[in-house]
């Protein structure tokens, strides 16, 4: 494993690990904490206060009076905007440390996170920041001598739950479209990596938002985000996570009508027709699948390769898969960190052996890295047949499944042929095939010879079991917005 360098960046601060409730920071009303994990090593990095229901019911009181009465709901939303833009401007000023903070508490890379995740999650409260004033309804020209006007309203208090594979982008998604729109917020973030939210939380109350309308519970699903979903208070929940999970939030919400959105799980295809440039098209597949050492609701872990070219592209992801470098996050040139933690190491290698068993041919990884820390080796299984457990189970991890295809028919409907639908891409060099692809898989999203390429401004979700409604975009705030019909009597 490669050693730490120099280059370390020092975390010169302590860390916040309180609750954040009505702009105070706070203990548990029980006193309990819980540890989170440096997953590189396996050592405490801090222990984090840990709400339960009766602290999410103080949030979401304090969410509740700064929606219902707070100088909130009376701001302007130009003042709303402005805002959003400190807040940016506040994390963009800070995006070493933060981006260390976020490579500490979940393993990935701190290339990645001061690269890729930091300046996305700026730009992304800043793409919001510009929506807070532009979000108006419509005159409408009904029968008779009425005048009739639609106001766009928000929701009001908005409980959202995240997980760990991206947590400050998470927080961003869930946070822009919500307080753009005029919404209150309580969060729970994920019992692996609450820290880097809680520094937010820090830098959203040094930006001036007014007390209330941010609210930060650390804690465990069934207890913080469960009560969160349960609490009569709350009108609307965004989650994003695991589909099993989804699916009983929906069901609980339901007691209280909520609104409910979902970003859920996913099996991606990604298709490799025998026209493509295959130099890219590795590289796509490579992007596609380690990404964030393969934790991505959007991998494409299951890469159909057209036959003609399917023992090269297995021999091309071999090797370069087994070349890719593992170690230490904080090392510049480490590419791939550690699992975000034992419960998703235990379960990856599982799968792992799974795909043994079942046949599939292991030529790259298939065993953990190290003997310390959640490594896990970059594996690549060939010959994997469709009704496998690794190509039908999301294994959020580095393990790429690579199938064979003769045509374009069969590889639609095969690439359709699963609960999920939240991307998919293709690599041709045929505009034709590429166009009808995008046309006929099912899916939220569908990258043509690229992977990954995400922006602020498009929309992202899931068809089918990948979820419910649109994060990101001008669609994003809808899901915080009721629409109000006011008719006034012109006689
Ligand atoms: P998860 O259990 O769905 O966790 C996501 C968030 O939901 C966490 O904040 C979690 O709290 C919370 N939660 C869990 N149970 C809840 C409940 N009953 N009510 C309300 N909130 C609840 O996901 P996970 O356990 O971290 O990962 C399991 C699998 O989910 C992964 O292997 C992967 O397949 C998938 N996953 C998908 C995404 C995605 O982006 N779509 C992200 C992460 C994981 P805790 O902190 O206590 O878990
Ligand atoms: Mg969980």
């Amino acid at each position: 494993m490669a050693t730490a360098t120099e280059a370390r960046p020092t975390l010169n601060r302590s860390f916040q690990t309180k609750l954040l409730i009505n702009g105070q920071w706070r203990d548990s009303l029980s006193g309990k904490t819980f540890e989170t994990i440096n997953p590189a090593t396996e050592e405490v990095i801090a222990q984090v206060a840990e709400g339960d229901a009766a602290d999410i019911d103080l949030a979401v009181k304090a969410a509740r009076k700064a929606f219902d009465t707070g100088p909130w709901r009376t701001m302007d939303a130009r003042d709303r905007g402005r805002l959003l833009n400190k807040l940016a401007d506040l994390m963009e000023s800070q995006i070493d440390e933060l981006a260390a903070l976020e490579s500490l508490d979940n393993g990935k890379p701190l290339s990645e996170a001061r690269n890729g995740d930091l300046p996305l999650v700026v730009d992304c409260l800043r793409y919001y920041a510009g929506w807070a004033d532009k979000i108006h309804g419509q005159t409408i020209p009904i029968r008779g001598n009425f005048f009739s006007y639609t106001r766009k309203e928000p929701v009001g208090v908005a409980g959202q739950i995240i997980p760990w594979n991206f947590p400050m982008l998470m927080v961003a998604w869930k946070w822009g479209p919500a307080l753009a729109a005029g919404c209150t917020i309580v969060m729970k973030p994920a019992e692996q990596t609450p820290l880097s939210c809680l520094r937010m939380g820090e830098l959203a109350m040094e930006a001036g938002f007014p007390e209330g309308v941010i609210n930060i519970v650390p804690g465990f699903g069934p207890g913080a985000g469960s009560a969160l979903v349960d609490h009569p208070g709350v009108d609307k929940v965004a989650f994003t996570g695991s589909t099993e999970v989804g699916k009983l939030i929906m069901r609980n919400a339901s007691n209280t009508l909520k609104r409910v959105t979902l970003e859920l799980g996913g099996k991606s295809p990604n298709i490799v027709f025998a026209d493509a440039d295959l130099e890219k098209a590795v590289d796509g597949a490579m992007l596609g699948l380690y990404l964030n050492q393969g934790q991505c609701c959007c991998a494409g872990s299951r890469l159909f390769v057209q036959e003609s070219v399917y023992d090269e592209m297995v021999e091309r992801l071999a090797d370069k898969s087994s070349a890719r470098r593992l170690g230490d996050p904080f090392d510049p040139e480490t590419e791939q960190g550690p699992q975000v933690d034992r419960e998703q190491f235990d379960k990856i290698l599982g799968y792992i052996e799974k795909g043994k068993e079942q046949g599939a041919r292991c030529v790259a990884g298939g065993e953990r890295f190290g003997e310390k820390g959640y490594f896990i080796k970059p594996t690549v299984f060939a010959d994997v047949k469709d009704d496998m457990a690794i190509a039908t189970d999301e294994i959020f991890g580095p393990v790429m499944q690579v199938l064979k295809f003769r045509e374009i028919d069969e590889v639609v409907e095969r690439a359709n042929t699963t609960d999920y639908g939240l991307a998919a891409a293709v690599w041709t060099r045929d505009i034709g095939k590429a166009h009808a692809i995008a046309n006929r898989v099912r899916a939220g999203t569908v990258w043509v010879n690229c992977y990954d390429v995400f922006d602020a401004a498009a929309p992202f979700g899931g068809f089918k079991a990948s979820g419910i409604g649109r994060e990101l975009g001008e669609k994003a705030l809808d899901n915080y917005i009721e629409q109000k019909t006011v008719t006034v009597s012109l006689d």
